[in-house]
């Protein structure tokens, strides 16, 4: 999309002035009259200077002419001196208006990105890095640049005429000197425009050592380890490439721009020379020479300037396109043809026909070939070794990915032809790596439902038992469960946030879910993967209170909690070994029984009798 083709530059433009004309249309426009007689300044005051030195040379007896012609002076200078102030603030002000809108659309197109997949992918987090600061900056860079080539152009084609009346053949000197700057401008920007995009993936990489290196989840391995000097030493190589780019492009421009500057002064020469020798010969007077400096410095300051800020036009509009790719991506779960269903109540149940799925092409098979059935009021459990594909299944179930083959359907709907809200809307999910947001301990609860009451959030803390704690922080549940952000950015009365251990963490996750729980189904990924024993005990004691009735999926490694589950479907690397009750699968003495064995080995006495086992 943001390919450099003209096309996606001029779609760029499009959509840069579409924002400012949404975010700030009345500054815009003043902004392009400003530009416009702020560029004319210069060209008024160097033809009244004209009058006046022509009047002063001719004599007396016209002392009003020249009066006239130098408060017009004046009053130009004094707009000129003016022009350029309001047009900053203005331009500051553009830029914060089109920023917000521009950031706002951003944001609003990466949640509109059903699944996981592009933030799984390494090149589209480098463009998405790079809408991210360009998105912020661009559209008001690309409103400055465009005026400053609106003013160029104003400029330059009133000197261009000025000159012209003075000598047409300087005047053609110094278009065609323009060329080759232009050209040179444009390349230059191209480079630079490709430069950018490289140094923001490598500098994605520095703002990870970076990162690394002030967080507080990260101290405690950097310190132990010793890592610190070893991530520093890293971060330093990457601000090195960097450099070396940017040194490399900066180099360039000096050779390109040092030509056109020397170039440019043999032109003003040649000039110089020949109007020396035609006022000698009595062809231009004193205020023509005057007039034909100005003219033709100005002219070369303009058209350098024309061609730069085309160049810099050219160059926002080429990372811009980036912004627009990531803005114009659209979701990445592909959307089924025809009308969306609507997706109801579940009444039969979900069923995985055939499942396939590999996280791309380049990755092995995770699923092979899954064929499952979670019944509509049924408890289900899903057991497995480490990387079976559990949790890729989970991530299935919430449609995070589409199936590479098969289909999962609800009441035999294919819920790729759900709306993916719809779908999600009616789980209740705890993940395995569930997040611990820098927020309140209302806040961590709240969001397993935003539209819950703090009554429902504290009977959510009850029921998983971390209502007493968070009770006992020091601002209850508005406690900042983060030592990292203030819980107000005003606050400064040192409320400075608790941090919570790994299992009171998960309570937090479990009490989220609990919020969901008159979703159609409740999904458990580990939830007790971060408790002691006793805690575990509780907390499944509890969920199997809330699973009653209620169609369920638990992934649990303590096969203590998955035995009351009404089916138990073992995954072993991708594929579905074996399913059943807990008795018919101990009495099948497969898989599980296995597994079943070998934990309950790990808790009897060294010198009790064996666990029988079947088969
Ligand atoms: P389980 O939950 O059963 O332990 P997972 O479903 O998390 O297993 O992982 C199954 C396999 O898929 C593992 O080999 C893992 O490396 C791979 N995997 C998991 N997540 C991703 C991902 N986002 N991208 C690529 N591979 C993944
Ligand atoms: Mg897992």
């Amino acid at each position: 999309m943001s390919d450099g083709s003209p096309t996606s530059r001029r779609a760029a433009a499009r959509v840069a002035v579409e924002l400012g004309v949404r975010a700030a249309p009345g500054i815009m426009w003043t902004l392009v009259g400003l530009a416009v007689a702020g560029s004319l300044v210069p060209v008024a005051a160097a033809w009244l200077m004209k009058g006046v030195l022509d009047r002063l040379a001719a004599g007396a007896g016209s002392w009003s002419a020249v009066a006239v012609a130098a408060t017009g002076l004046a009053v130009t200078g004094l707009a000129g001196a003016v022009q350029p102030h309001l047009s900053t603030y203005l331009q500051g002000e553009f830029g914060r208006r089109t920023s917000l809108l521009a950031q706002d659309r951003l944001y609003r197109a990466v949640n509109g990105y059903g699944g996981l997949g592009r933030f799984e992918d390494a090149a589209f987090l480098n463009r998405l890095r790079l809408a991210q600061q360009c998105g912020q900056d661009s559209p008001g860079q690309i409103m400055g640049s465009t005026l400053g080539l609106l003013r160029a152009l104003t400029t330059t084609a009133g000197f261009l005429v000025s000159l012209l009346l003075i000598s047409p053949g300087i005047a053609a000197l110094v278009v065609l000197s323009g060329l080759p700057i232009l050209l040179g401008e444009l390349r230059l920007a191209r480079a630079r425009a490709e430069t950018t995009f490289k140094v923001t993936s490598i500098e994605r990489r520095e703002l990870f050592y970076a990162t690394l290196l002030g967080d507080a989840h990260a101290a405690k391995e950097v310190r132990l380890f010793g890592l610190g000097d070893h991530l520093r030493d890293r971060m330093h190589a990457t601000r090195v490439s960097i450099n070396g780019l940017q040194r490399r492009v900066d180099r360039r421009g000096l050779l390109v721009q040092g030509a056109i500057a020397a170039g440019s002064a043999v032109v003003a020469a040649v000039g110089l020379i020949w109007a020396v020798r035609a006022a000698a010969a009595g062809a231009l007077s004193v205020g023509d020479i005057s007039m034909f400096v100005a003219a033709v410095a100005a002219a070369q300051g303009t058209v350098g300037g024309l061609a730069a800020a085309v160049a810099v036009t050219h160059h926002h509009l080429l990372i811009f396109g980036h912004y627009l790719a990531v803005v114009r991506a659209g979701s990445d779960l592909a959307q089924r043809s025809g009308q969306p269903v609507a997706l109801p109540e579940l009444r039969r149940g979900i069923e995985l026909r055939d499942v396939w799925f590999r996280y791309s092409p380049a990755h092995p098979w995770v699923l092979r070939g899954v064929t499952m059935t979670i019944p509509h009021g049924d408890a289900v459990a899903l057991v497995g070794l480490n990387g079976a594909g559990k949790s890729t299944l989970v991530k299935l179930l919430c449609r995070f990915y589409d199936p590479s083959r098969g289909s999962i359907r609800w009441d035999g709907v294919d819920i790729r032809e759900v709306p993916v809200e719809q779908l999600r809307a009616r789980l209740g999910a705890i993940f395995q790596d569930y997040v611990e947001y820098d927020m309140t301990a209302a806040e961590n609860i709240a969001v397993g439902d935003l539209a819950a009451d703090r009554t429902a959030v504290e009977t959510a803390a009850r029921e998983v038992g971390i209502h007493e704690k968070l009770m006992s922080l020091p601002y209850g549940y508005d406690t900042m469960l983060s030592r990292s952000f203030l819980a107000a950015d005003d606050d400064t009365d040192g409320n400075q946030g608790v941090s919570l251990s790994g299992g009171q963490w998960q309570r937090l996750a479990l009490a989220r879910v609990l919020l969901r729980r008159r979703r159609c189904l409740l999904i458990l990924d580990e939830p007790s993967a971060g408790l002691d024993a006793e805690a575990e005990a509780e907390i499944h004691q509890r969920l199997g209170a809330h699973r009653a009735g209620q169609t369920s999926l638990l992934i649990s490694h303590r096969l203590g909690a998955v035995r009351g589950a009404d089916t138990i479907v073992v995954l072993d690397g991708g594929v579905v070994v074996e399913q059943g009750s807990h008795d018919l699968l101990l009495r099948a003495g497969g898989r599980y029984a296995q597994l079943f064995a070998l934990q309950a080995d790990g808790y009897r006495p060294a010198d009790a009798e064996p666990a029988a086992r079947a088969g």
